[in-house]
C-alpha cells in the first residue's frame, strides 16, 4: 500500500516558481492497477517519482509498506526502492552497451539485489524475450526494448511497478502485450502505478486518477 499524504512539489526555475503538485492525497492499495492521466506538465511524472522515493517532496509524506519514505535514511531508502520497486520509462532506459542479459542483471549492481541466472533465463522466457539476450538494444524492436525493461524492473521480485507512459512508444500490439504482463503482475498480487496518455488501458486498471496542473481531479 503507498498513502500520499497532502504531497507539495514546488520547482524553482530560472523565471518562476512552479508548482507541480498542490496537495495530493491518495491511496493505492495492495493489488490494485491504478492509471494516472493528466496533459503534459500536469505533475504526472513528478508524483510518479515521488511515489518512488526517488525525488524529495517539497512537503508531506509518503507511506509505503508502512515505512514513511522521507524520514528514511537515505540508504535505507534506496534499500528500500531495490526491494519494494521495479520502474518502467516510455524511452526503456537501457544500457546501449550492455546485451540483454547484462541490462537486465543490471540491479545486481545495487548491494541488496542478488539475482539468479536462472531467474533471468524464466523471466526472459515468460516476456518472449529468451531469444534476445546477447543482442544489443539498438537490435531490438520497440516492444522487445519495452519487454527488457520490464524483465529488468521484474527481476527483482517488487511489490510495486510504477511505470510512466511505458507503452507511450509502442503500437497497439506491444501496448497490448506490455498492459497484459502488467495485469499478470497485479493478478499475483502485485501493485501497478501507471501513466498513460490513450485508452487502451482503461480497462486493464481498476481505477483512474487524472491529475491537472498539480491537483487531483474528484472522479
Ligand atoms: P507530466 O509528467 O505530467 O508531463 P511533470 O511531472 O514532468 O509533468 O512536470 C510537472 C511540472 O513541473 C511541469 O510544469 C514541469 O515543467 C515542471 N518540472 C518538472 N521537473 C522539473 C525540474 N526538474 N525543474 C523544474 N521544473 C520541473
Ligand atoms: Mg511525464
Amino acid at each position: 500500500m503507498i498513502e500520499v499524504k497532502n504531497i507539495v512539489k514546488k520547482f524553482n526555475s530560472v523565471k518562476e516558481k512552479v508548482i507541480a503538485l498542490d496537495h495530493i492525497n491518495l491511496i493505492v492499495k495492495k493489488s490494485e492497477f491504478v492509471l494516472i492521466k493528466g496533459e503534459s506538465g500536469s505533475g504526472k511524472s513528478t508524483l510518479l517519482f515521488i511515489m518512488g522515493g526517488m525525488l524529495n517532496p517539497t512537503s508531506g509524506k509518503v507511506i509505503a509498506n508502512k515505512k514513511d519514505l522521507f524520514s528514511l535514511s537515505e540508504m535505507e531508502r534506496s534499500k528500500y526502492r531495490a526491494n519494494e520497486i521495479g520502474f518502467v520509462f516510455q524511452s526503456y532506459h537501457l544500457l546501449p552497451y550492455l546485451n540483454v542479459l547484462e541490462n537486465i542483471m543490471l540491479p545486481n549492481q545495487l548491494p541488496e539485489i542478488h539475482i539468479q541466472k536462472e531467474d533471468v533465463y524464466k523471466i526472459a522466457d515468460e516476456l518472449g524475450i529468451a531469444d534476445r539476450l546477447y543482442h544489443k538494444p539498438s537490435q531490438l524492436s520497440a516492444g522487445e526494448k519495452q519487454r527488457v525493461a520490464l524483465a529488468r524492473a521484474l527481476i527483482t521480485k517488487p511489490s510495486i511497478i510504477l511505470a510512466d507512459e511505458p507503452t507511450g512508444n509502442l503500437d497497439e500490439k506491444n501496448t497490448i502485450e506490455v498492459l497484459n504482463y502488467l495485469r499478470s503482475f497485479q493478478k499475483n498480487g502485485g501493485t501497478v502505478v501507471m501513466v498513460t496518455h490513450g485508452n487502451l488501458a482503461d480497462t486493464y486498471a481498476t481505477r483512474t486518477i487524472q491529475l491537472d496542473k498539480g491537483k487531483l481531479q474528484k472522479s
